[in-house]
Parts: C-alpha cells; structure tokens; sequence
C-alpha cells in the first residue's frame, strides 16, 4: 500500500486533522521560550501548502515533553502557539483542552483558520494508543494528515489508533515526506563508500542500529562516550571514562561479528579531570587512570576525515564528545566541517543531540538532509519502517 501525500489530497473547504511534532526544546527558567525552533520550522511548508489548498480548518495536534497523562502548564503548547502566529502572520488560537467541549466551538467561529490543540499528552488516552480518544479526536476533522515523523515510532492514539477513522482520507505531510524518501535513500541501494558516524553515549541505545549499519555500510567510524566500551573491549584502558560493563559486554559481541573490520575507533582523545577542567591531548589510545575522555583527538579527527572525504553516503548519529562544553566540543564540530566540505556526498544527520551540533557548526545547509526525528530515525532504518507509517498507509 502507497503513502498517500498531502500533495495529492483535495482538501478544498475541508477541516483538516493534523498530528505534527512540535517537540521543541525550552529553556529550563520561566517565561519558557524555545531554545531551538527547527521542529516547528520544518513544519510550516505543510501548513502553507494546506492553506493554498484551501482548507476551512487546520487543527493541529502535537505532544511536547513528557506530562506523563497528567496536565502540567510546564509543558504547555502556548510558546509554539505564539511561534507560529508570528512566523505565519496570523492568528493561532490554542485550545484550552485537546478534547473539551470548547474545542467544538472554535471549529464553528469563522474566522479561527488555525487551532492548536493544548498538549495531548496531558491526557493519558494518547500513550495507551486509546481508540476513545481516537475518535474524539478524529471527529474534528473531515481528513487526517500525519506530518508528525518524529513520533511515528510510537503506537499513540493521534498518531496510530487515529487511523482507523480516516480509511482513504489519511495523507502523509510534507516533512515525513521528506524524511522517508531521505532515509529510504539511505537503506535502498546507497552510493558507495556508504561511511556511518555513531557517537554519543550508550551503546545499549544504538546497538540495533550499528548491527544493521554493520551490513549496510563500508565503515562505522565511532566516536564519544560511546568508543570507550569499544576500547575497553580491546584491551585499552580508559581511565574515568563514561562506560558501563553491559555496554563492554555489547560491543564485544559487535566487535567479535564484525569479521570485515568496518569498525573504526578513535587513535587518540581530550580527556581532563573533571566534566568542567581544562582539556588536555591524550595521544594514545589508553587514557590514564584518573582522566576523563571526553572528546575525539586531532589524528582521530584526521583519521575519521579521511573515510568522510571520500564517502558518497554518510548517515551520523551521535556526537564525538561532550559537544556542549566548548572544550570537547572540536571534534564534533570538525567531523560536521569535514562531511559539509564533501560536496558529492548524500549525508543524513538524525537524532537530537547531533542535529543541535550540526545547527551550532553552522553547516546544517549543507547536509542532505538534518532528520527531525531521533528515536524515530534510527528504528526506521533499523527496520524499514515505522508503526505511524505503516497505520496512515494502511488505515489502520
Ligand atoms: P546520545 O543521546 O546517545 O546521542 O548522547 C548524546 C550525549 O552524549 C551528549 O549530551 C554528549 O555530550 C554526550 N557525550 C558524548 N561524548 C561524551 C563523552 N566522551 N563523555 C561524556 N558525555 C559524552
């Protein structure tokens, strides 16, 4: 069964549903602002498109953080309400409930084009993928877009149950689009030299993705908290170093399976003292006793940029180091430098630690494709696809 696109929908005078991911981070301190508004960004091409088409309604539906089905003004929509009236010029008014009696009323006043549904995560319904909800949900709409890619890895009732009112009225917006044909380029027959780049921290969170990777690719040039398991599974010592006995034990196994030696790791390393101390070059590849690794070294960098220069295909997750701290964070800014200078790769970026690194290098124009989706990026190339996706393709 094919994705049916909003491109192709006829949504003249239509009230359309639509389940975006406006899951952007906020400050910590009040007034909550966003800290990085790439979500909600990405998602306005759907909602211009919606409105040349001529859509009476758009009611949009979003989660943000984690209320755990309870309601909690921390986690309130408001400031991406107020975003997106000032990006889109108009008015957006917010809901003061996804499914309070109040919400049928703004789909009578004439001239509400744009309704924001409060948080639907304040209501426990959402995470059980309850079929209620569902319907109370789906009785707002006349059609049901799901531009939400970064929550389609989760049987929710506004991303999976939801489907089952809309059989031939479900359409995928732009955004997931645009992020399934990126990814699917990457698992159907990828240019080579195919590179992937996995940092961060655990292995047990990423391993499923480097087993596939490990079939996919070429070389996995490996980087962060998460080589030190690597290195110590080698023999190495790592000192201070984040790393945890499972993640030794797991990447033993990845090491032992990988007989083509596609896996790379780091030659050298900055460690320091302490998460807040000076760094310092450690030039082998054991760190001393009492230090930290905390990012990638300059022959590693060197070493990784050599395999980036010449890829054709490069998928990253993950930073190289404890990117936030600008003392470890030149080696994740220098492998961002080094994929952007390859002006023949097709390169994919994915997971929400990475993608803040490539928008601070300053190179996120130059990527193919910057991945909205964290979780939902790694398992749809994990297993080719995604319960969101499956459910708007087949209604269910
Ligand atoms: P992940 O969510 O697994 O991609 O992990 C991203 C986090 O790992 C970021 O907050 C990084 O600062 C952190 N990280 C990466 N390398 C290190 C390191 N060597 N030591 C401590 N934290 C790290």
């Amino acid at each position: 069964m094919q994705l049916k696109s909003i491109q192709d929908a006829d949504l003249k005078g239509k009230r359309v549903l639509v389940r975006f991911d406006f899951n952007v981070p906020l400050s910590k301190t009040e007034p909550r602002t966003i800290t990085d508004s790439s979500r909600i960004d990405q998602a306005i091409p759907t909602i211009k498109l919606m409105l040349e088409k001529g859509a009476s309604k758009i009611i949009m539906i979003s989660h943000l953080g984690r209320p755990d089905g309870q309601v909690n003004t921390k986690y309130s929509l408001e400031p991406v309400a107020q975003y997106l009236a000032d990006k889109l010029g108009t008015d957006v008014v917010l809901s003061e409930s996804a499914i309070d009696n109040g919400v049928k009323n703004l789909l009578h006043l004439p001239e509400t084009k744009l309704v924001l549904l409060e948080n639907i995560r304040f209501i426990a319904g959402e995470e059980k993928n309850e079929l209620a909800l569902a319907e109370k949900l789906a009785s707002y709409g006349d059609v049901y877009v799901n531009d939400a890619f970064g929550a389609a890895h989760r049987k929710h009732a506004s991303t999976h149950a939801i489907n089952a009112f809309f059989k031939n009225r479900a359409y995928a917006g732009l955004l997931m689009k645009k992020e399934i044909d990126s990814l699917s380029s990457l698992l159907d027959k990828p240019a080579k030299p195919f590179v992937a780049i996995i940092g961060g921290a655990k292995v047990s969170d990423k391993i499923k993705t480097i087993e596939k990777m490990m079939v996919m690719v070429d070389t996995i040039l490996i980087g962060g908290a998460m080589a030190y398991p690597f290195l110590k599974a080698k023999g190495a010592s790592i000192g201070k170093s984040l790393c945890s006995d499972e993640d030794v034990n797991l990447a033993k196994h990845l090491l032992a399976a990988d007989r083509g030696g596609k896996i790379k790791l780091p030659k050298d390393h900055i460690v320091s003292d302490s998460l807040e101390g000076a760094p310092a070059p450690c030039p082998g590849v054991s760190i001393p006793e009492h230090q930290i690794g905390l990012d990638i070294g300059s022959a590693t960098i060197a070493y990784y940029s050599d395999y980036i220069k010449t890829a054709k295909t490069i998928f990253w997750n993950g930073p190289m180091g404890l990117f936030e701290n600008k003392n470890f964070s030149k080696g994740t800014m220098s492998i961002a430098h080094a994929i952007a200078a390859n002006d023949k790769v097709f390169s994919v970026v994915g997971g929400g630690d990475s993608v803040a690194a490539v928008q601070q290098s300053g190179e996120a124009e130059k990527f193919s494709h910057v991945s909205t989706g964290g979780g939902a990026s790694l398992e749809y190339i994990e297993r080719g696809e995604l319960p969101g996706i499956q459910a708007l393709k087949l209604g269910v």
